[in-house]
């Protein structure tokens, strides 16, 4: 689903890479956790997937695409089969729980009929039942970030990846979200989760891959943390 051969990624004016001679393959369907400390490239990672960043050398596959040989006029679509979660949830304060979510797919030309139906479906996955005419003011963190998992699979995206989704959430709530993304994970969708949450990736013992300078260090099934960062 997604494979890096020989990536290096060096911003202009940066004397170090973000990313050196990355290889690594992500079949349809797994969960991995992304962990390193800052700067370690892990949102260089992530960008690359979705085209927002070009590789100075390598080869980036997502999804069957060869990013490189992708014109412009496909990275809309190359983008609508993935979908992405944040830390800071990024829902629009003025729209309701229901709005947020059916937005997304107003936006690609879904049929009303459609987006009547699945909305309700999704909220009802990602747990917010009885909450579709709230605003995002009116939610826990918790909560608005079930709306942001909500948006972000409504469409029913390949891939779907996350950015330390659990990084403003507490702990207890954040056991909640991974149950989500593991629900998520359980309909096929590939997840890849950048994370520094050490309790999460120790609880769920998913394949863990670790980057350090840009650099994979370690790459391991059922894996842990680590070393504390
Ligand atoms: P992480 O997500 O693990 O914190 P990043 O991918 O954000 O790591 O950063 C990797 C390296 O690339 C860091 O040295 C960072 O300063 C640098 N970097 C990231 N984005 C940019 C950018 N837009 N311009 C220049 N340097 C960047
Ligand atoms: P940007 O202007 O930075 O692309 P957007 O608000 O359009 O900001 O998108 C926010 C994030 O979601 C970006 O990382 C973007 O690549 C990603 N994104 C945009 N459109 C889609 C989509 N249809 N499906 C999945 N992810 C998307």
């Amino acid at each position: 689903m997604i494979e890096f051969q020989n990536v290096t990624k060096i911003y202009p004016n940066q004397n170090r890479a973000a990313l050196e001679s990355v290889d690594m393959t992500i079949n349809k369907g797994e969960f991995v956790f992304l962990v390193g400390p800052s700067g370690s490239g892990k949102s260089s990672f992530l960008r690359l997937i979705l085209r927002e960043e070009r590789p100075n050398d390598g080869r980036i596959m997502v999804a069957g695409n060869d990013l490189a040989k992708l014109t412009n006029w496909k990275v809309p679509a190359l983008r609508r089969k993935i979908g992405c979660v944040f830390q800071d949830f990024r829902l629009l304060p003025s729209k309701t729980v229901e709005q947020n979510v059916a937005f997304a797919l107003e936006v690609i030309g879904k049929p009303r009929r459609f987006i009547k139906r699945v909305v309700p479906e999704v909220l009802d996955l990602v747990g917010l039942e009885g909450k579709h005419d709230r605003m995002p003011d009116e939610l826990s963190g918790g909560e608005q970030q079930r709306v942001a998992m909500a948006r972000a699979f409504v469409n029913r995206p390949m891939i779907l990846l996350a950015d330390e989704p659990t990084g403003n959430i507490d702990p207890a709530t954040s056991i909640g979200i991974m149950k989500v993304l593991d629900r998520i994970n359980r309909t096929g969708t590939t997840v890849v989760m950048a994370t520094h949450d050490a309790a999460i990736v120790d609880s769920m013992r998913k394949r863990v891959i670790e980057l350090e300078y840009g650099k994979v260090v370690r790459d391991q099934n059922r894996g842990v943390y680590g070393q504390n960062y």
